[in-house]
């Protein structure tokens, strides 16, 4: 028993309430007693009693379900009911109540003291077992924040010693995290962290990756370093933080690379070799004596058949060279340069079925970082497209210009224009649309080189047409410098 308890008794029946308030407080509780139902709800707001002993009517009013109303605010409230009578309905009340036992006449000071007690001590041990349950739960909760704090230096001794480079950065390009291979590979001082990382790198691949990844979904870029090391950075976003940045060395799979670029550089050599024998002695058949109309008509057809081999062949190792990722050198170059080289040699096939061509190239345009041969090779391929297939007298428009630090080359023409369903084909390898297959010849090669090369330089290429009133192929290629 616990002295000084407060019991908070609410009884109209003024006999057993003196009966009660004389038993408990005999053995030291303190007793409060309500004497209507606002009365009941000021004591119990204003202090805590240890257990409330409610007649089953009480001011009128049914002490159940005051008691009820009591336990919604006071669920750990031990309450005992005076009961008029012991049966089994005022059982059924009580346990369906929740209510901790009832007391009911004839009084006798020991049951009185004896049901508060036991009820007291019921209430108690519930109270120690929810305590307890809390310990257990908070100290399991703080055992797992411990582990999970260990789990985190787990983890960060993993991104430290990963043999892949880690940079994770704000959404304004600050510097949140490197790990040591990443500092090493960039020759970052030991703690970058909040420094703009454009400041703090130069590599000029990474910044143009960086700018480039701002405005659209590219994820993945080839980084290039003047020793010679080649890394493959990779881009991840990561909500409501940044960007993480990995890098992976991918120097000796370039050097694989190499050696099988040189393996196929063998293999075209050994092939092309015959052809130009073959193209050599067909020349000299007619100077060792003369030759009718047939034999040089059948010359020039071994002439024409080894030019498109050799052809064919040479398109076949670019796309080789072209897929296998060969094609790495990146130099500044100026697409309206290239252009113009382009045109000056297939300026002689304008002439000849005369064409129009018109050039609207904006002023001030940037540089791209690019192989110059592949762009001229991207060039030579559309606007030799574009004269193959449109019929004299048709009009060639080429623009170049500049939006979102991109630069935008446009070629269109008054061409056959594609079929709809054909469109998405032709960039395919060996692909020719049903809307040329009757007329200039070709090997269905150059497109996929174009595609090849414009991915290679981070770009896109598609097409825009209407058949029967011509096409225009588009390239987007990201700019490099203003
Ligand atoms: P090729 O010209 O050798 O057939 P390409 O890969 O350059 O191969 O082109 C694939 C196909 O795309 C062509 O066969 C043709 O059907 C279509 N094509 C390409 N350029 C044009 C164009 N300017 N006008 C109409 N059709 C074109």
């Amino acid at each position: 028993m616990t002295k000084h308890d407060l019991i908070l008794l609410a009884l109209d029946d003024s006999q057993n309430l003196h009966l009660m308030e004389r038993a408990l407080q005999a053995v030291d509780y303190e007793v409060a007693i309500a004497h209507d139902s606002e009365g009941l709800e000021k004591i119990l707001d204003e202090s805590t009693p240890a257990l409330l002993l409610i007649a089953e009517q009480f001011s009128g009013k049914n002490g159940i379900e005051i008691a009820e109303a009591q336990l919604e605010r006071f669920p750990t409230l031990p309450i005992l009911l005076f009961a008029e009578k012991d049966t089994t309905g005022t059982i059924k009340s009580v346990l369906k109540a929740g209510l901790s036992g009832y007391l009911y006449p004839p009084l006798h000071t020991d049951d009185i003291v004896n049901s508060v007690n036991q009820s007291l001590a019921r209430a108690r041990h519930l109270g120690d077992w929810v305590r307890r349950e809390v310990k257990r739960t908070t100290s399991s909760l703080e055992k797992r924040a411990q582990i999970s704090e260990s789990e985190r230096d787990k983890l960060d001794a993993i991104i430290a010693n990963i043999e892949d480079g880690v940079i994770v950065l704000d959404q304004e390009h600050k510097i949140l995290f490197t790990n040591r291979i990443a500092r090493e590979t960039f020759g970052l001082p030991p703690d970058p962290i909040g420094r703009p990382i454009l400041h703090v790198i130069q590599n000029p691949d990474l910044q143009a990756f960086l700018l480039r990844s701002t405005e659209s979904s590219v994820k993945y870029h080839e980084l290039n370093f003047d020793d010679g090391r080649i890394f493959n950075a990779q881009q991840t976003s990561i909500p409501h933080i940044g960007t993480a940045i990995t890098l992976h060395d991918i120097t000796y799979l370039k050097k694989l690379d190499q050696i099988k670029s040189e393996f196929v550089h063998t293999v075209s050599h050994d092939l092309r070799s015959p052809l130009t024998a073959v193209l050599g002695y067909a020349e000299l058949v007619s100077r060792v004596g003369p030759l009718n109309e047939q034999q040089q008509e059948f010359l020039r057809r071994i002439q024409t058949i080894v030019q498109s081999i050799t052809t064919l062949i040479n398109d076949l190792l670019d796309l080789g060279r072209l897929e296998a990722g060969f094609d790495t050198r990146r130099e500044s170059v100026q697409l309206e340069s290239v252009l113009q080289y382009s045109l000056d040699m297939l300026g002689s096939l304008v002439t000849q079925k005369n064409l129009h061509l018109e050039k609207n190239i904006a002023s001030d345009l940037p540089a791209l970082r690019a192989n110059p041969i592949r762009i001229r090779q991207m060039l030579d391929n559309l606007i030799g497209n574009a004269i193959k297939y449109t019929p004299s007298e048709g009009t060639i428009r080429i623009s170049i210009r500049m939006e979102d630090r991109q630069l935008i080359f446009e070629i269109s023409d008054t061409g056959p224009g594609i079929p709809l369903d054909e469109q998405s084909r032709i960039f395919e390898k060996f692909y020719r649309a049903s809307n040329v297959l009757e007329g200039p010849k070709g090997t269905g090669l150059g497109l996929s080189i174009v595609k090849s090369i414009v991915e290679n330089h981070q770009g896109r290429v598609w097409v825009e047409s209407t058949l029967g009133q011509g096409s225009t192929f588009i390239v987007v290629l990201p700019a490099y410098e203003r």
